[in-house]
């Protein structure tokens, strides 16, 4: 079997049938082994690993049954572009801003979201914390997304001053996850969050564990939250 009916294997068996969804993985592909070379993007390069761990992984939050179409998706430290690129691939009705602390990254997605016109997608080079005090984007977003990004109590802070009341935060992790509930009650209950669910998936072919926690913005989040850059990391809510 060619490692690309692996992945059009995988894409059916979540209800993805698309061929144009199809090509545009494999060119994404190709564009990230391209610019690897120049720039940090990934560590994972093996064609099946790549889709099952990057592609496939993405879509899996499709499972959770959210509706996004007409939404507007923050995907927090995209990187590059998980699950962001994925998801905007797909989903061409729901609008998706990107945001990244690294220029470098940015500037890659750029040349992805032009060479695969995307027309649903928003790039924003900056920190989390300085662009969740801006009228654009505070307590803007149906759902933020987020992978691989920070600890929970840190990635609260950095989130859910972006999610409307209502909206949610969908967090990507592994299978640490109890732990980092247990840590996470006071960042909740000072950001107005609550956790309504978690999931667990199977990674198809590698079995990997992967959890979802789902996150839904009851109260508005003070705005001394964020607070400045940095200090989330150093000294968590
Ligand atoms: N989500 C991608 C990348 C994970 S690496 C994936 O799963 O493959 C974490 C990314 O988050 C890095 O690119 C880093 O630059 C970004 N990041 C971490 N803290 C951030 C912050 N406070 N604001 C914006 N981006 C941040």
């Amino acid at each position: 079997m060619f490692k690309q009916d692996i992945l059009e294997r995988e894409l059916n068996n979540l209800g993805i049938d698309d061929k144009d969804v199809f090509l545009k993985l494999i060119r994404f592909r190709a564009l990230i082994l391209e610019w690897n070379e120049k720039i940090n993007l990934t560590t994972i390069t093996d064609e099946e690993e790549m889709y099952i761990k990057h592609f496939i992984d993405s879509y899996l939050i499709l499972e959770n049954n959210f509706i996004f179409k007409n939404k507007k998706v923050l995907d927090l430290g995209t990187g590059a572009g998980f699950p962001g690129i994925p998801l905007s691939i797909l989903l061409k009705d729901t609008e998706f801003c990107l945001l990244d602390a690294v220029n470098k990254k940015i500037n890659f997605l750029e040349i992805v979201i032009k060479d695969l016109n995307l027309k649903n997608v928003n790039l924003i080079h900056g920190r989390a914390e300085d662009y969740a005090k801006q009228d654009d984007f505070r307590q803007k977003f149906d759902f933020v997304i987020s992978r691989a990004v920070a600890d929970l109590p840190v990635l609260l802070e950095y989130s859910l001053p972006f999610v409307k009341i209502g909206g949610y935060l969908i967090a990507y992790k592994g299978k640490n996850y109890t732990s980092e509930i247990d840590r996470s009650a006071n960042a909740l209950d000072l950001l107005g969050g609550e956790i309504k669910n978690t999931f667990h998936y199977n990674l198809p072919l590698i079995f990997d564990d992967r959890y979802f926690i789902i996150i839904e913005k009851v109260k508005d989040t003070p705005f001394r939250y964020p607070r400045k850059a940095g200090k989330a990391t150093t000294n968590p809510l």
